[in-house]
């Protein structure tokens, strides 16, 4: 299948890839030389201009924002024969997901979302989760492309509710790794070791999959960044965007969130000075905000 590929960075580079690498002809555009260069190595064809990538049966998109997306949907819709399928793979507002269909639809074609989740390793290694607004025929097409990218495809809904899955997760999982940072940095003053924590709380009724997977201190999940001095993983920067997306649509639609609009200005605060680290080194900044000396 011909498939147009834009926006070839940390997640796009990878997933592209896997689609040359499973017999399709990729058409790919990114502005970055350094990107083009990258893709051309991978196998794809590098193309000029955006509008190109879209000659295609299928546009995936993997951008940085919503606007970019609908600044690019305005870009590649007229470029592209009817009927193609547009499948946006950025994590962006629901109501920009949601504008994006309807253009690409008043255009005369066909359009997903399908944010992921499984961060570059994932992408790298073909086993992202997919998160799939839109029709079921557009699904249905879209699934043997999705599935050479990811290990799991869920078809979550109607237009934007692909993002709406990402959305709450990603809340959920901002608003955890701060209640767990601040229980292990109270454990740490009352006396309680981290393995001790992990011992009780990891099969107790506080677990989460933040502790489990993912602890947010070193020595207790062999395979957590904080064991890597919070390289990340899933940057602050990151989860400070997706927070902010979450927060955007609990007010945008009435709901009382009060913990994901805090975690969202937690996490904005944290980002002001270490969007580069993983977002479990929140505990860090807890640990220095609080009258407590002596960490682990
Ligand atoms: P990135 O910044 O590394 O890549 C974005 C790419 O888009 C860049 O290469 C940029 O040059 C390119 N781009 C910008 N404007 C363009 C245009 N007009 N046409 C084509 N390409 C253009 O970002 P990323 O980490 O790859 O993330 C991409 C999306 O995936 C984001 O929405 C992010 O929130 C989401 N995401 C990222 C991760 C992760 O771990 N990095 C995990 C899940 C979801």
């Amino acid at each position: 299948m011909k498939i147009g590929f834009l926006g070839l960075g940390h997640m796009g580079a990878p997933m592209a890839a896997n689609l040359v690498k499973a017999g399709h002809d990729v058409l790919a555009f990114d502005p970055v030389p350094a990107a083009q260069e990258q893709a051309e190595r991978d196998g794809a064809t590098v193309v000029a201009t955006a509008a190109e990538a879209a000659d295609a049966d299928t546009v995936i998109t993997m951008l940085p924002n919503g606007t970019l997306v609908l600044d690019v949907y305005a870009e590649v819709l007229p470029a592209a024969k009817p009927g193609t399928l547009f499948i946006d793979c950025s994590t962006i507002d629901v109501a920009d997901a949601k504008a994006a269909a309807v253009l690409a639809t008043d255009a005369g074609h066909r359009a997903l979302d399908a944010p992921v989740s499984g961060g570059v390793a994932g992408a790298a290694a073909g086993t992202l989760t997919f998160m799939v607004g839109g029709g079921d025929a557009d699904f249905a097409d879209a699934l043997p492309i999705l599935e050479v990218m990811g290990g799991k495809v869920v078809h979550c809904g109607g237009s934007g509710v692909g993002q709406a899955a990402k959305i709450c997760n990603n809340m959920l999982l901002g608003i955890s790794m701060i209640g767990l940072s601040e229980a292990l940095v109270l454990g740490e003053k009352l006396g309680l070791s981290h393995q001790s924590f992990f011992d009780v709380v990891s099969t107790a009724s506080g677990q989460s999959w933040a502790l489990t997977n993912y602890a947010p201190v070193p020595g207790v999940v062999p395979t957590s960044p904080a064991n890597n001095d919070y390289q990340p993983g899933f940057a602050t920067a990151l989860m400070t965007k997706d927070l902010g997306l979450a927060a955007n649509a609990l007010r945008d639609n009435g709901i009382d969130g009060q913990l994901g609009a805090l975690a969202a200005a937690i996490y904005t605060r944290f980002n002001q000075t270490d969007s580069a680290k993983d977002f479990s080194a929140i505990v860090t900044d807890i640990r220095n905000r609080s009258d407590h000396e002596g960490a682990e």
